[in-house]
C-alpha cells in the first residue's frame, strides 16, 4: 500500500514540438485530506508534486495556474473568455494515465458556451468525461460568449465551427467552402474516423494545433471578404483538418503513446507537417477554391523558400525533423550561421516529388493518395501503431512499384533537388531568374511544349483539368 502519490504537470503538448515547462505556471499548490487538513507536499523535481499521507483516503489538491499568454499552446484567461490547454492545466498520475477522467468547469462569468472535443455528461452543463488522460490532453477547452456557425454534415457526421470573437464575414459562404474542404479530405481516405469534428476558433493570433476530433485555431474572420484572404484561410484550415488523418492517426512511430515529460523526437515530422502542407494545397485545389496557377504558386513559395535558404547545404529533412525541439518549427533562419531548414518547405516539395514519382512509375495509376491510404489502413487501422522511417519508404516503394532510393536521398541527405527531372513527369519545368535588388533566386514552374500523352495524363491527374 502506498502512502504517497506523484502528481505531474506535462512539459509539452503534442502538436507543438517545444518544451513548454507548464509546471512553471503552477502556484499556490496545496493538498488536503478528507477532513480538510493539509497534507505534506514535496517537490522531487520541477514538474512533480509528491503528496504524502494518503493511505485509504480520498484527497484534494488545489493550485492556481498562469493564464496570461494568447497563444494556441498556452492558457489564457481574461474577462471575456478562457482558453485552456489541458497539458498546462490538469495534473496527472503517470500510473493512472489510462484511466477515465471526469472534469467539471465552474464559470463565474455570464458566459454562455464551452467548446471542446470532450464528451459532455448527459444532462450536465460543463461536465465532461474522457476514456483516459491522452484523450483529455487532446481536447483543449474554450469558454466564453462564443459564436457557433451553422454546422454541416458529411456522411451523417456533424462538423462544427465555434469560436470567440470570430469577426464579421460571410459566414454562409465560409461554411460552404469549409464543407468542400472537409469533403475532399475525407474522400482521400473514404471514411470518417470520428463521431463529430469541431473547429475551435480561439481568437485572433497565429497558429493552430491538431487533435483527433477537433482543432484549435487562431482565427480572425475580418478581411475574409477578400478572395485572397479567404483562400489562405481555407488552406490553413485544410492543413489543420488534414492532420486528423496525417499525424493524429497516420503517425510516426515515436509520436504515441506520448511521454509528456520529455522531448518526443522523430525523424518524420517532414511527413506529418510537410506532406500536410502539400495536401492543404491539393485539397483547396480539388475543392475548387484555388486554380492551377494558384496551386503552382503555393508550391513555388516552398521551392523559393528552400532554394534561398543556405541551411539546405547543412541539414537534411530528417535532421530538421529531429532537431525541431532545438531549432524551432521553421528552422532557425537568420540567426547566426543558418544551418537549419524548415521541414514545412522541404517537406512540401518532397511531397510533390514523391507524388510525381509514383504517378510516373505507374502511368498515373497510383499517386501520393494511395500511399496515404495504405499508411492509414496498415498502420492506423490494422497494426494500430506508428510507422518507422524504413516502413514509410517501403510503403512508398510498394505503391510506386519501383525503388525510390534516389528520391529518398532528398529526405536523408542534402543532395540538391533536380526539379526539372521530376516536374517533367507532368510536362512541367523550372525557370530561374535572380532578383536584381537582393540577389535572391526566383524559381518558377513553367509548362513545357510538345508533351507526351503520359505527361498530359499525369498533369491531368495532378491538376484535374
Ligand atoms: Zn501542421
Amino acid at each position: 500500500m502506498r502512502d504517497t502519490v506523484d502528481l505531474k504537470m506535462a512539459k509539452w503538448m503534442p502538436g507543438y514540438y517545444q518544451i513548454m515547462d507548464y509546471a512553471k505556471g503552477v502556484t499556490s499548490f496545496s493538498a488536503l485530506d478528507n477532513k480538510g487538513k493539509n497534507l505534506p507536499v514535496a517537490r522531487p523535481d520541477s514538474n512533480t508534486w509528491r503528496v504524502s499521507g494518503i493511505i485509504n483516503m480520498t484527497f484534494r489538491v488545489r493550485y492556481e495556474i498562469k493564464a496570461d499568454r494568447r497563444f494556441v499552446a498556452n492558457n489564457y484567461l481574461d474577462t471575456t473568455h478562457a482558453y485552456f490547454v489541458p497539458e498546462a492545466t490538469f495534473l496527472y498520475v503517470k500510473e493512472l494515465i489510462n484511466k477515465p477522467v471526469q472534469i467539471r468547469i465552474k464559470v463565474n462569468s455570464p458566459w454562455d458556451k464551452t467548446a471542446t472535443g470532450l464528451d459532455s455528461l448527459p444532462e450536465k452543463a460543463n461536465e465532461f468525461t474522457t476514456s483516459d488522460f491522452d484523450m483529455l490532453f487532446d481536447c483543449p477547452i474554450l469558454a466564453g460568449n462564443l459564436e457557433e456557425l451553422p454546422p454541416f454534415e458529411i456522411d451523417g457526421i456533424k462538423h462544427r465551427f465555434i469560436g470567440y470573437n470570430l469577426g464579421s464575414f460571410n459566414k454562409i459562404e465560409f461554411m460552404a467552402k469549409l464543407k468542400e474542404v472537409v469533403k475532399e479530405g475525407v474522400s482521400i481516405f473514404g471514411e470518417i474516423p470520428y463521431k463529430q469534428f469541431t473547429f475551435i476558433g480561439i481568437g485572433p493570433g497565429y497558429g493552430g494545433i491538431e487533435h483527433l476530433n477537433n482543432t484549435t485555431v487562431s482565427f480572425n474572420g475580418n478581411g475574409l471578404d477578400k478572395k485572397e484572404s479567404m483562400n489562405s484561410m481555407m488552406s490553413y484550415l485544410a492543413h489543420e483538418y488534414f492532420h486528423n488523418f496525417n499525424v493524429k492517426r497516420i503517425r510516426p512511430f515515436e509520436l504515441g503513446p506520448f511521454d509528456y515529460e520529455k522531448e518526443n523526437r522523430t525523424n518524420l515530422l517532414w511527413v506529418s507537417e510537410g506532406l500536410s502542407m502539400y495536401y492543404e494545397y491539393l485539397i483547396v485545389k480539388r475543392a475548387g477554391i484555388i486554380n492551377n496557377k494558384e496551386f503552382l504558386s503555393e508550391l513555388e513559395g516552398n521551392i523559393n523558400a528552400l532554394e534561398n535558404d543556405s541551411g539546405r547545404y547543412y541539414q537534411s529533412l530528417v535532421q530538421s525533423s529531429y532537431n525541431t525541439w532545438i531549432d524551432g518549427p521553421f528552422g532557425n533562419p537568420g540567426k547566426g550561421a543558418d544551418k537549419s531548414i524548415s521541414y514545412y518547405d522541404k517537406g512540401a516539395v518532397t511531397g510533390l516529388i514523391l507524388d510525381l514519382s509514383i504517378r510516373n512509375a505507374t502511368e498515373n495509376d497510383k499517386s501520393l493518395d494511395d500511399l496515404m491510404r495504405l499508411l492509414y489502413n496498415r498502420y492506423y487501422k490494422i497494426l494500430q501503431r506508428g510507422f518507422t522511417d524504413a516502413e514509410f519508404q517501403q510503403a512508398a516503394e510498394s505503391v510506386a512499384g519501383i525503388s525510390l532510393s534516389r528520391e529518398f536521398e532528398y529526405v536523408y541527405t542534402t543532395r540538391e533537388i533536380d526539379y526539372n527531372n521530376y516536374l517533367s513527369f507532368a510536362g512541367l519545368g523550372i525557370a530561374e531568374t535572380k532578383d536584381g535588388l537582393n540577389g535572391k533566386r526566383r524559381l518558377s514552374i513553367i509548362k513545357l511544349e510538345n508533351t507526351s500523352s503520359i505527361q498530359d495524363k499525369i498533369f491531368k491527374g495532378l491538376f484535374g483539368d
